[in-house]
């Protein structure tokens, strides 16, 4: 099999409502679509999300890379030659949300040819995925009812709060959550926005409500203040926005910053990933499955991921993005039930696209 073309499409989808953090908000989001086209008529397909102020890569900039560098030096070669091809992408700097796509398609192509679900290519541990639900800022009684909503429509029980923007309201969101949901496992991400000494006071407030971890409170640049908050603070840190790469991995492992890390397939693809899932295990570092704001396919491709290791299945990965959407280019995106994601029996990634809301919702038109 000889890969014959690349493809893009940009798309964007409205949100149900804007979504808080400690930055700003976003009201819809934005995607590529990568189609790997083969001379045995398989297409294998993944997205790129575009978070430009995590990774500086738009929808313009994500499609003119492929057209420009990659696809030259990826048609004629042999889809399952994956490493080879890990190689050739990186002989080009950056780009790696875009470079992440490309290798989940790959993969999604094999699948199809072997006709075998992604999970089983990849370490086949099992078929099911405990989903997080992510909650974004708003009024602390509006946080803790939506968490109870999802809870109750979805059958969710693992949670993570957004913090960072007023500690009182912090501290009130955290209690309302906790009072509404007395045995759920909740954790908060802060967005990087909190001094050393805010980092403290917020980690010991938040053991108090029993929250499990704590994503990022200190800017990926603080790297003294990092490691006093990971040795002195009240709960464990999640490694997250500095920890895009496997390298930024290997700093955070080795300045003691982190005690878990999250795995985003939307920029490590799957090969770097299973990279950072070695390097964490040697450093003692427990992994989970994040999400980037994926549209279905994105949380399918992170959903196969978190399924095939035993190591990703130990904790809720954040793959239930796609409740937010108010729409979606799948024919039917993946659903939640029991607080679980079942992946069935379709190879590959199983996933199958419906071209009237791709044509609705694709910006390049
Ligand atoms: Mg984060």
């Amino acid at each position: 099999m000889k890969i014959t073309a690349i493809t893009t499409v940009p798309f964007s989808l409205p949100l149900r409502r804007a979504i808080g953090f400690a930055h700003g908000s976003m009201a819809t989001t934005e995607h590529v679509l990568v189609e790997i086209h083969t001379d045995e008529g398989l297409i294998g397909r993944a997205e790129a999300p575009s978070r430009a102020y995590l990774y500086g890569e738009s929808q313009v900039s994500m499609v003119e890379a492929v057209h420009l560098w990659f696809a030259p030096l990826l048609v004629g070669l042999d889809p399952f030659r994956t490493d080879t091809i890990r190689g050739i992408l990186e002989r080009t700097a950056n780009n790696n949300t875009i470079k992440g796509a490309i290798d989940i398609a790959l993969h999604d192509l094999i699948g199809q040819a072997v006709g075998q679900p992604c999970y089983k290519l990849l370490g086949g541990h099992t078929d099911r995925v405990r989903v997080t639900y992510v909650c974004g800022y708003s009024a602390p009684q509006e946080m803790a009812d939506e968490c109870a909503q999802v809870h109750e429509s979805h059958g969710v029980t693992a949670f993570k709060v957004k913090v960072g923007v007023d500690p009182h309201k912090d501290a009130a969101a955290l209690a309302a959550i906790r009072g509404r949901l007395p045995d759920a496992l909740i954790y908060v991400d802060g967005n990087e926005a909190f001094s050393e000494k805010d980092a403290l006071n917020m980690l010991a407030m938040a053991a108090e409500q029993r929250v499990a971890w704590a994503e990022e409170p200190c800017p990926a640049a603080d790297t003294v203040a990092r490691r006093r908050v990971a040795e002195h603070g009240a709960i464990p840190i999640l490694g997250d926005d500095s920890c895009r790469t496997l390298s930024e991995v290997t700093r955070e492992a080795v300045n003691g910053a982190i005690h878990l890390v999250s795995i985003k397939v939307a920029r490590t693809g799957y090969r770097l990933s299973r990279d950072i899932l070695g390097l964490a295990a040697a450093h003692g570092i427990r992994p989970l499955v994040g999400s980037q704001g994926d549209s279905g396919m994105g949380i399918l491709a992170g959903a196969h991921f978190c399924a095939a290791h035993r190591a990703t299945s130990a904790l809720p990965a954040e793959l239930s993005f796609h409740l937010n959407l108010a729409a979606d280019i799948l024919v039917e995106p993946p659903p939640i039930i029991n607080g679980e994601l079942l992946l069935g029996k379709g190879s590959g990634l199983g996933l199958v696209v419906d071209p009237d809301k791709l044509g609705r919702y694709r910006v390049d038109r």
